[in-house]
């Protein structure tokens, strides 16, 4: 059957001790999982180190919330792709909507930094999604579409986030039916842009994710797996998230 990819995003959340207790639990928790269902855990940078230890020798994958396109310079407080690599990180959350808003993200960044994130060997998790007033105008699509025109580049190999900007941290997870119609859009709009056959990056769908949802969610064809970030934040609704796979 498909493989399934359990995402989750930390954000800026969580101290040492915490921390160490959620990823520690887990671990634990995976290993009750089928081969097919693989989780990922994105820390902020300060716990890169110290959660990819706990990791170590577990099938629990170590992401980054963002990267640099450059691989190294005077771009004071930033990180390069090679630097999470280095410390074993396997992928990179790049152009998520929090960093498109607080940080001035365009496409044409999030496309350079997918490019850097790629050679340094890091899957890139890149992020798109329509805003609230875009859907209600009935240009949910189109904003998808140029999304991906502008911010995948071409030779692309890495996994898709569908992150509706008003399902983020609302507790308005989208129905089915829309993850459906619209993770279906985002395929056919991959196709025609990588021109790549069937050989399409995984979509994940992101937005208010929670364990009563996750089954249905996941039963999607077109849907790769899931980037969760509040129901992340416990391992117990996490790991509930990842059952339903
Ligand atoms: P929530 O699950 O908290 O809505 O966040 C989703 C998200 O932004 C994951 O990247």
């Amino acid at each position: 059957g498909r493989r399934l990819l359990i995402a989750g995003n930390w954000k800026m959340n969580g101290l040492r001790a915490s921390s160490q207790a959620l990823a520690r639990a887990i671990v634990e928790g995976a290993k009750a999982l089928p081969a097919s269902v693989e989780l990922a855990v994105f820390p902020p940078f300060t716990l890169t180190a110290e959660i990819g230890a706990l990791l170590t020798d577990s099938p629990v994958r170590l992401g980054a919330q963002d990267c640099r396109s450059e691989k190294s310079g005077a771009f004071t407080g930033d990180i390069a792709a090679p630097m999470l690599a280095d410390l074993g990180v396997t992928h990179v959350i790049l152009g998520h909507s929090e960093r498109r808003r607080y940080h001035d993200e365009t496409d044409q960044i999030i496309s350079a930094k997918a490019e850097a994130a790629l050679e340094a060997g890091l899957v890139p998790v890149l992020c798109i999604g329509e805003t609230a007033e875009e859907r209600d105008s009935g240009r949910a699509y189109e904003t998808l579409s140029n999304q991906i025109a502008r911010g995948v580049p071409a030779g692309f190999r890495g996994v898709i986030a569908y992150e509706p900007v008003w399902a983020i941290g609302t507790g308005r997870t989208a129905s089915s039916d829309d993850i459906a119609q619209t993770t279906a859009h985002i395929r056919d709009s991959l196709a025609a842009h990588l021109q790549t056959g069937d050989n399409l990056p995984p979509i994940l769908y992101g937005g208010s994710v929670t364990a009563r949802d996750a089954a249905s969610i996941l039963a999607i064809e077109t849907v790769g797996g899931v980037l969760v970030g509040g129901a992340s934040l416990k391992a117990d609704s996490f790991l509930a998230i990842a059952q339903g796979a």
